[in-house]
């Protein structure tokens, strides 16, 4: 989608610090961390929220959650401890609408989150 930010760094019309990438998927440092380690998981398909997901895009969800699992272990958060948020719609705090996993981890996550 042209006007989408996500699908701009995906086609490389914005920069974003990519540390994995394959057909489907890509995952990049968020440019505003809320933890030592922020990074977001997206699908190459523009897909606008959680809402949106059709039961095709099933195994590209589950490909998601193993991308983010070797995000953490390769920057060491897995057996401390990471989380993984989605936001949907306003209430949430979703500003992109694009879906993504953010992968946070690096320092104590409260409960219940803010
Ligand atoms: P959400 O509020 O769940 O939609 O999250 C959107 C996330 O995208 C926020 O954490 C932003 O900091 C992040 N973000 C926005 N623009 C960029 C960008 N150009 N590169 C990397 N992360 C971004
Ligand atoms: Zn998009």
């Amino acid at each position: 989608m042209s006007d989408c930010i996500f699908c701009k760094i995906i086609e490389r019309k914005l920069p974003a610090k990519i540390v994995y990438e394959d057909g489907v998927a890509l995952a990049f440092e968020d440019i505003n961390p809320q933890a030592p380690v922020h990074t977001l998981i997206i699908p190459k398909k523009h897909i606008p929220t959680i809402l949106d997901l059709k039961e095709e895009d099933n195994n590209l969800m589950t490909h998601l959650l193993t991308i983010a699992k070797r995000v953490a272990k390769d920057k060491g958060i897995a057996e401390k401890g990471f989380r993984i948020v989605t936001n949907c719609n306003p209430e949430s705090g979703q500003a992109v609408y694009h879906i993504h996993f953010h992968v946070l981890g690096g320092r104590h996550m409260n409960w219940p989150p803010g």
